[in-house]
């Protein structure tokens, strides 16, 4: 019988599977403890257990973190990291340095039904949902690999780990699957990435966004507008047939902010379709009075792409229209691309990218 997996499993579920074995709570603390915060995935070896329990645990029970399928690394120090799921499927999960913080990028779906013409996720079409162990299983190799800890009691000088939900898939159509992995990753007592350090990106689910606001714990919102007029965006992305851009921003203003906190737009600028001064002006009119934020970025090409990416000076141009507008505009320098583990890049296995000359 195949053994059941532990990784993405609550701290509540470990306590019912203990109890189940007769033991007592404690031992499910100790047992999330060595998942999430020491990550000893190897069951035989969490030195808390007595040995019978520790034998015990490894023959009924695995902690199976995909391993690392392939790596590729960009010249400016991106890793794009393909992770093997149970079912052989292959995932996608992006380390981004910087100089002061590090940034992972996570799936939370094998390809996207979402279907947005500028994006290669999108190309791939809808596969499956993650399970809440696979998008925390995408953390914890990575944070094991390059020695990464989340800011805490034990490691108070750790450098800012930032997570996005930014890779494949869109998180509001995995709705519980990907809450669960949050409150996974930013328990203190476990992986402990807070909250704040979280940006969940989405296509525009509104019935998804007016359940986020209500969550508890929930990372900032950023939204992938892309579009300032509903022809344009429905062209772009199929979805504004059902959510219009009036009705997403109704959404948007309603959102329940923390203080301090503002939402993200995306923007993606795709020469000749959404790139106008006249576009720009309108994004900052549509946004205008509640606090909000532009990211702009070139598209990231592709094969089977029907766009180009605008000039560095028309990019320019745009984001100054919208500051003029304003609204705060900052562009967001493209990460990856030579490695095709920028935005919107995330699909191609490693044979694909092998032809297209990729390093890696
Ligand atoms: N599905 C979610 C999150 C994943 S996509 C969403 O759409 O928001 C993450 C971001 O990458 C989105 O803002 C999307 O607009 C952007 N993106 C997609 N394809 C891109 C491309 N080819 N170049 C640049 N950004 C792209
Ligand atoms: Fe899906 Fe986001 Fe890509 Fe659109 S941009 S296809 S929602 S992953």
């Amino acid at each position: 019988m195949e053994k059941q997996d532990l990784i993405g499993l609550s701290a509540d579920r470990l306590r019912e599977l203990l109890m189940d074995l007769g033991e007592r709570p404690y031992r499910a603390a100790q047992l999330y403890h060595a998942l999430y915060r020491d990550r000893q995935w190897d069951l035989g070896l969490i030195t808390t257990f007595p040995a019978k329990l520790r034998q015990r645990i490894a023959e009924e029970f695995r902690a199976r973190v995909p391993p690392v399928e392939k790596k590729f690394e960009s010249a400016d120090g991106t890793v794009r990291y393909l992770l093997r799921l149970a079912d052989g499927k292959e995932i996608e999960t992006v380390l981004m340095p910087e100089e002061h913080r590090d940034t992972i990028c996570v799936s939370t779906q094998a390809g996207c039904a979402v279907d947005c013409k500028f994006c290669l996720t999108g190309v791939l079409g809808f596969q499956r949902n993650l399970t809440p162990g696979e998008i925390v299983g995408q953390v914890l190799p990575v944070m094991q690999e390059n020695r990464l800890e989340a800011t805490s009691k034990k490691h108070p000088t750790a450098r800012p780990l930032n997570l996005v939900f930014m890779g494949m898939g869109e998180p509001l159509l995995n709705y519980d699957n990907v809450i669960a992995a949050i409150l996974l990753l930013s328990d203190a007592e476990g992986i402990g990435i807070s909250t704040h350090h979280m940006t969940l990106s989405t296509s525009g689910i509104v019935p998804g966004i007016e359940r986020f606001g209500q969550e508890k714990v929930r990372p900032k919102l950023a939204i992938s507008l892309n579009a300032t007029t509903d022809a344009v965006r429905s062209r772009i992305m199929p979805i504004n047939r059902k959510w219009p851009i009036a009705e997403l921003l109704k959404a948007c203003r309603r959102f329940p902010l923390r203080p301090r906190e503002r939402l993200t737009f995306e923007y993606v600028l795709l020469e000749g379709a959404n790139d106008t001064l006249e576009d720009a002006s309108r994004l900052a009119k549509l946004l205008r009075g509640f606090p909000s934020k532009v990211n702009l970025i070139g598209l990231n090409p592709g094969p089977e792409l029907p766009f180009s990416t605008p000039s560095d000076e028309r990019i320019l141009q745009f984001q100054q229209t919208v500051i003029r507008g304003g609204v705060p505009a900052f562009i967001r320098k493209p990460r990856g691309r030579d490695i095709f583990a920028a935005c919107g890049q995330l699909k191609l296995a490693g044979a694909e990218m092998a032809s297209l000359g990729a390093g890696a």
